[in-house]
């Protein structure tokens, strides 16, 4: 995909730290980090959304979840994290290509929806 950013830094032609990647899925930090350790998460071939994950895609997807609790651990979230993965409109998606945050720190995070967002 030729104008997706995420796209872009697997191409190399926006910086990002990439602190992990094999043949399926690139790790960076996120740019604006909402807890002490952000990570985001994503598979190296372009999909769009969750609604658009296919069976061919489940090696990429499969090892973001494999993946995870290292990732979190070697970044010092080594009491919990959280991981979300956003999709479409109500999820409030903001970059159209799937990532999974990694989200965590030395104190618990905030519950996971605050009350305006459960209707
Ligand atoms: P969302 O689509 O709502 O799950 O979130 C997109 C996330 O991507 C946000 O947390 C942004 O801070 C993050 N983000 C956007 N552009 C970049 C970038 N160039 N490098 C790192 N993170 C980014
Ligand atoms: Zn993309």
């Amino acid at each position: 995909m030729q104008d997706c950013i995420f796209c872009k830094i697997v191409r190399g032609e926006i910086p990002a730290k990439r602190l992990y990647e094999d043949d399926h899925v690139l790790v960076f930090p996120d740019i604006n980090p909402q807890a002490p350790v952000h990570l985001l998460v994503i598979p190296k071939v372009h999909v769009a959304t969750l609604y658009d994950a296919q069976r061919e895609h489940e090696p990429a997807l499969g090892r973001m979840l494999s993946m995870a609790g290292e990732l979190a651990r070697q970044h010092g979230a080594t009491d919990g994290f959280r991981t979300i993965i956003n999709t479409g409109r109500v999820g409030h998606q903001e970059v159209y290509h799937v990532h999974m945050h990694i989200l965590g720190g030395s104190e618990p995070l905030g519950r996971m929806l605050s009350k305006g967002n459960r209707g």
